[in-house]
């Protein structure tokens, strides 16, 4: 039978393989800033960070509440309600965007998955990608293959039209 922490490897996995395989894939982003969408203790900010290198990257959450050792500026840092702070970066021409705030809980991922979509094309740069722990459905983000080593549905990505 499958467990919890079956699920939580799988996902972190595939956190882990989704950014390597846009890291080496660098040429095809687009010019522009990374956002970390849910920073939490800052396990995918360390690695957006050491794999894209060049980039500025903003981190969202309710507090930055990062390991000591990855933990972002605090002007980096946008605090608040996601629903709400991302529509104040709405045209930040972001080339990517890793979103980890799904909950686990189908009713209120449900609740997330309806605001979010508009939330990414709405910082996204046209080109731009948006890996996401929950799918999103929207006309503007056209679905990309993920590597092979991703669990099916586990994880998604997304390039911006
Ligand atoms: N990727 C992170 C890491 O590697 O450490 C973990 C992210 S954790 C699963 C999700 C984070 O998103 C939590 O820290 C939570 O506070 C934040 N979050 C979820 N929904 C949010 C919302 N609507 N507004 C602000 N923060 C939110």
């Amino acid at each position: 039978m499958r467990t919890r922490l079956d699920d939580f490897i799988s996902r972190i996995s595939a956190q882990r393989d989704i950014l390597d395989h846009i890291a080496a894939r660098q040429a095809s982003l687009p010019d522009g800033p990374i956002l970390e969408i849910g920073l939490g203790n800052g396990r995918t900010y360390s690695h957006l960070r050491v794999r894209f290198a060049d980039r500025h990257i903003i981190a969202f959450d309710r507090e930055n509440g990062a390991h000591g050792s990855c933990r972002p500026d605090d002007g980096d840092v946008v605090i608040g309600d996601i629903r709400e702070t991302c529509l104040s970066y709405t045209g930040t021409r972001a080339a990517l965007v890793h979103a980890d705030i799904g909950t686990g809980y189908p009713e209120q991922d449900a609740i997330i998955r309806e605001w979010l979509p508009s939330r990414m094309v709405a910082v996204l740069t046209r080109g731009g990608f948006v890996a996401s722990g929950l799918g999103l459905k929207h006309s503007e983000l056209e679905e990309m293959p993920v590597p092979p080593s991703v669990e099916k549905g586990r994880y998604f990505l997304y390039r911006r039209r």
